[in-house]
């Protein structure tokens, strides 16, 4: 009895094979968001301010601080802002520190699925793995210096391109891919999609610094791979144009800015009065 069944076993054991080896899911079952809420001081952004908002070709999201400034914020927790699955959460150091994506789903006000991905970057720690389903408000990772680089802040931000992934500068930094995310958190606040589940396209990134994209890229809903770099958004900005030129990296574009920053606030250093307040 027990020999007779024993290839029909093995036989169900290699069929069971593929899908144990098979690579990546294409697709994970998640809540539809109930609702999109601030990253920081949940749910609300209490005590923190926007440093540095969205500027459409330079700046693709927002900097957000803690409202005593410097690095008394280092380390406070970073939420979810809504149901999804986490996309990427990885230490991609040059630049950007420890760094979180989520993925959403929404039921959009016609009524249709769509979807969009949260950001957070810079961060301290990650509390969060890759493929893990989580909810609105769940803490993603903590506020951080990207590795000492920049004094601690939270980099934020919504794409509607699922592609984007950490290859900013294959993309225009447009409302083509990107939203500017306090309106969007705005319009968003409350949506009647609550209990409902729904198969969220994953793994649609190209490995960090690669242009090669993977099948589940081809097969989204709306937006195109890119071809790199998209210039025709840069055409109006003829120094970004240059910078791209220069081989210059996301990371380092965005060094600059927090340098600035850093410098100033360096000279304005509370506890240290300057001399005959001049400066
Ligand atoms: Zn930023």
């Amino acid at each position: 009895m027990i020999s007779s069944l024993r290839p029909l076993l093995l036989s169900a054991a290699l069929c069971l094979l593929p899908s144990v080896v098979s690579a990546k899911p294409e697709k994970i079952l998640a809540p539809l968001a109930d609702g999109f809420d601030y990253p920081v001081g949940k749910p609300n952004a209490v005590n923190y301010y926007k440093a540095r908002g969205f500027w459409p070709g330079v700046h693709p999201g927002e900097d957000w601080n803690g409202k005593g400034g410097g690095n008394t914020d280092l380390g406070d927790p970073v939420y979810s802002i809504a149901h999804g699955v986490v996309v990427a959460s990885a230490d991609y150091k040059r630049g950007w520190g420890h760094c979180v994506i989520v993925r959403h789903a929404y039921r959009a006000a016609d009524g249709k699925i769509r979807y969009v991905d949260s950001q957070y970057a810079h961060l301290n720690v990650r509390n969060v793995k890759l493929h893990q389903v989580i909810e609105r408000g769940t803490k993603v990772g903590t506020i951080g210096t990207a590795h000492g680089k920049y004094l601690a802040h939270l980099h934020f931000e919504i794409r509607k391109n699922l592609r984007i992934g950490m290859n900013r500068s294959q993309f225009s930094r447009t409302y083509e891919h990107y939203y500017s995310p306090t309106p969007f958190i705005q319009k968003h606040r409350k949506l009647k999609s609550a209990r409902r589940r729904h198969q969220i396209p994953v793994n649609t990134f190209a490995a960090y610094g690669s242009s090669k994209y993977p099948a589940a890229a081809k097969n989204l809903p709306s937006g195109k791979i890119p071809t790199v770099p998209d210039d025709k958004s840069r055409k109006l900005d003829p120094k970004l144009k240059k910078r791209i030129a220069d081989n210059r990296s996301d990371a380092k574009e965005e060094e600059e800015f927090e340098g600035f920053w850093k410098r100033l606030k360096n000279r304005i250093k509370p506890g240290k009065p300057t001399e005959g307040g001049t400066e």
